[in-house]
């Protein structure tokens, strides 16, 4: 497809999308726009980079303007998604636009989101546990909500976000067009689609392969006493926005902190800052006021930062499928990206299930260095003249495992159980995370910026000959 003009979309759509850039639908929007401006249900996988979110946003945006009634829905997994969608969804709408938009996440005022609801926003866009706080409250009616967007689902359900969903669902109205994108299609995501879409259409973009030919990727075997100075080497020898990926929150505060100590201007993003603080460090993050970022899987899904190059994995991601959405953070919209991997000898299981999911095809080796030679770092002067700590930074070098499949730790933001039932339990706007129910009819909620991924493993294959 050439244009978007010939979608035949609302002249308001035409014009805000000159305005931001956007010439040539990109692959998912080219299929996607047409299926929804049809009105039909969709599954979609597609994640990172791809375009998705004007895939969903530019013909629901249609509808609504050139409608007197209905209301959209658009949940996502994370407030910084929420974030980023209700960005564009705004730049999409345009400046004089008489139909609003809102944000419902927690973390955020809520009296700011009272007014803003106050507005009758007709497309509402937010994070499942403040969605279920305002229905409880009933500050929100989604009984004209006749478009839905469910969002990075495959991420929702394994933050344990499923039930809230079926909560959400309660208040809408059977008759709805339902939009539901997922990076993959495990056997929980086929079963939603089942419960909740009819006669969905079906579009798969094939991300993996987008991700090899943009991306150039480079594994450094490192052991974990040597990772922190083998990260000042790689960011010595690199220009540009880096983003690191480490395992706990508290990592990435000592990694930030070490950087800032050896002159590197960096900062951490956590799920235990206040929401407040985590929007300050992304926009400073894409304001090119701090060059490094140091993240847990928080930032894993969806953040859209045109202009950063480098995606360094510090740690490994727990679950394979998990690497795929850290690297896609770079080569955004067909760009070039780069993607480093530290492996330790005891991440060697962690790589072998990357590597098999990243090149299924291939043999699939991993021999974990038996000794390094590197001495452990000792600390950077600063070129101001300040003092190092000398001590040594790094993550405790841990036994090895095993090998083939994990152990079964966890690795950092311990999961939480999944409550067998319930729903949101009615309670104050608080943004206090509730921990779930492990079962009968308590009704908790669970909020975005503390459920955690649920651990998947891969059972490592039989190991090929040379
Ligand atoms: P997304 O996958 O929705 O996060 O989009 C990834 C990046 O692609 C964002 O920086 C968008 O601004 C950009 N983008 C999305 N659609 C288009 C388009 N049709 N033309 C150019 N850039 C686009």
């Amino acid at each position: 497809m050439e244009n978007f003009e010939s979608l035949g979309l609302c002249k308001a759509l035409n014009t805000s999308l000159d305005k931001i850039g956007f010439k040539k639908p990109t692959p998912i929007q080219a299929q996607a726009i047409p299926l929804i401006l049809d009105g039909k249900d969709l599954l979609g996988s597609a994640s990172t980079g791809t375009g998705k979110t004007g895939a969903f946003a530019i013909p629901v945006i249609d509808k609504i303007i050139t409608s007197d009634e209905g209301c959209a829905l658009i949940v996502t997994p994370t407030r910084e998604l929420a974030k980023q969608v209700i960005n564009v969804v705004r730049d999409l709408l345009g400046p004089s636009n008489s139909v609003k938009a809102c944000c419902l996440i927690g973390g955020e005022a809520i009296g700011k989101q009272l007014n803003q609801l106050k507005r009758k926003p007709r497309i509402i866009i937010g994070t499942p546990g403040r969605i279920n706080d305002h229905l409880e409250k009933k500050s929100l009616s989604l009984k004209k909500a006749t478009y839905l967007v469910l969002d990075e689902t495959d991420r929702m359900l394994d933050m344990g976000f499923g039930i809230q969903i079926d909560q959400i669902l309660k208040f809408m109205p059977q008759e709805r067009q339902t939009l539901m994108f997922s990076a993959t299609f495990p056997k929980n995501i086929i079963t939603l689609s089942k419960k909740y879409l009819k006669n969905p259409e079906r579009i798969t973009i094939d991300t993996e392969n987008t991700l090899l030919k943009n991306i150039k990727h480079e594994v450094i075997n490192v052991d974990n006493t040597n990772k922190y100075k083998t990260l000042i080497d790689q960011l010595e020898k690199r220009d540009g926005a880096v983003l690191v990926f480490a395992k706990t929150k508290h990592s990435t505060e000592k990694i930030a902190k070490n950087l800032k100590r050896d002159g590197i201007k960096a900062d951490a993003l956590n799920g235990d800052l206040r929401q407040s603080k985590r929007d300050k460090i992304m926009r400073n993050f894409r304001e090119n006021k701090i060059r490094v970022l140091i993240a847990t899987d928080i930032a894993s899904r969806g953040l859209d930062v045109p202009h950063l190059k480098h995606v360094i994995n510090y740690d490994l991601p727990q679950v394979a499928e998990d690497y795929i959405h850290r690297i896609g953070r770079t080569a955004r919209a067909g760009q070039s990206g780069e993607a480093i991997c530290f492996v330790s000898p005891n991440e060697g299981h962690l790589w072998l299930s990357i590597d098999m999911l990243m090149n299924p095809d291939a043999k699939h080796h991993y021999a974990p260095r038996k000794k390094s030679s590197d001495k452990p770092y000792r600390g950077r002067r600063k070129s101001s003249g300040g003092s190092s700590n000398g001590k040594s930074f790094g993550d405790k070098p841990k036994r090895k495992s095993s090998g083939g499949s994990s152990n079964g730790k966890s690795f950092g933001d311990k999961p939480k159980r999944k409550s067998s039932g319930g729903s949101s339990n009615g309670k104050s706007f608080g943004d206090k995370p509730k921990r779930k129910s492990s079962g009968g009819s308590s009704k908790k909620t669970i909020r975005s910026s503390d459920a955690k991924p649920k651990k998947r493993f891969y059972a490592a294959k039989k190991k090929t000959k040379k």
